[in-house]
């Protein structure tokens, strides 16, 4: 059975922009969230015959990465929902003149997802992250989200003979979205390896967001964030970042480059 992006058929002539060669899906958060409710509903109707769905938190540095990484590319474009992870994304939308309307990062969506399933009833899994870590953002989720069920917790590793007991466990935990914390693109490529096997509606990558949750690094002030400038606080923090963030200007000049051409 198709979701139901799918059957609308609308992905790509309204919903999507291609970022370098890289779906991105022009959602606010709450249509995301609208989304990922209406697969999850699906998923409890028809139970198996759903397959699980890959929603995916783009920025400039999975950008850069799925341009040399076939698999990751793939994973991102094969995605049930692509939605963009940073103001250089947003940038980048606006600048090839079809404008996704806000930034839906991973760290700001988990919350807001914990009350979505909260108020609906849906389980919720945390995988990944160091031991300890999803513990402690699951106990602040459910302080956040009255109500929410923690379907289970699991630090585990992305290493592929792990997947066997993990997709156990989630099976067993009987979850319906499962957060994946193992770093992008590890985390992508573990749910778009185990999609077909996954015993969920949907999975998500989040990569730090139980460490911000937990309260184990600290996130940028909001006004930083508002100006699209949390990669520099995070690059205030964790200096060794550097090396990925180059991602970001060669990411702007690729988009200004192809945007010259096109124009
Ligand atoms: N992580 C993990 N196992 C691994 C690699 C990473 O559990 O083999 C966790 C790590 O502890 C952290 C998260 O994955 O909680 C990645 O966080 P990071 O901020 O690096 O992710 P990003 O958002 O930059 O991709």
């Amino acid at each position: 059975m198709s979701s139901p992006m799918l059957q609308t058929g609308q992905r790509d002539s309204d919903i999507s922009v291609s970022v370098l060669g890289i779906r991105v899906d022009r959602l606010t958060q709450h249509q995301a969230l609208d989304y990922i409710d209406q697969l999850i509903s699906l998923r409890r109707e028809h139970s198996e015959e759903v397959r699980c769905q890959q929603v995916i938190t783009v920025n400039t540095e999975f950008v850069i990465e799925a341009r040399r990484n076939t698999a990751f590319r793939a994973c991102i474009n094969e995605a049930e929902l692509v939605v963009p992870d940073g103001m250089g994304i947003v940038w980048a939308t606006r600048y090839l003149g079809r404008p996704a309307p806000e930034r839906v990062t991973g760290t700001d969506t988990l919350p807001e997802l914990a009350k979505l399933c909260a108020a609906r009833g849906y389980r919720l899994y945390l995988l990944g992250a160091a031991p300890g870590v999803a513990e402690s953002a699951a106990e602040r989720l459910c302080a956040l989200a009255p109500g929410l069920q923690i379907a289970g917790t699991y630090a585990g590793s992305p290493d592929p003979t792990e997947e066997e007991p993990i997709l156990e466990r989630i099976r067993q935990a009987q979850a319906d979205v499962v957060c994946v914390a193992y770093g992008a693109p590890a985390q992508e490529l573990w749910i778009y390896r185990n999609l077909s096997r996954l015993p969920a509606a949907v999975a998500m990558g989040v990569g730090g967001a139980y460490d911000f949750l937990a309260g184990r690094k600290l996130r940028a002030p909001k006004a930083m964030q508002r100006m699209g400038l949390e990669w520099l606080y995070r690059l205030y923090r964790e200096p060794w970042r550097i090396w990925r963030m180059l991602a970001i200007p060669r990411f702007m000049i690729l988009v200004l480059l192809k945007g010259q051409k096109k124009a």
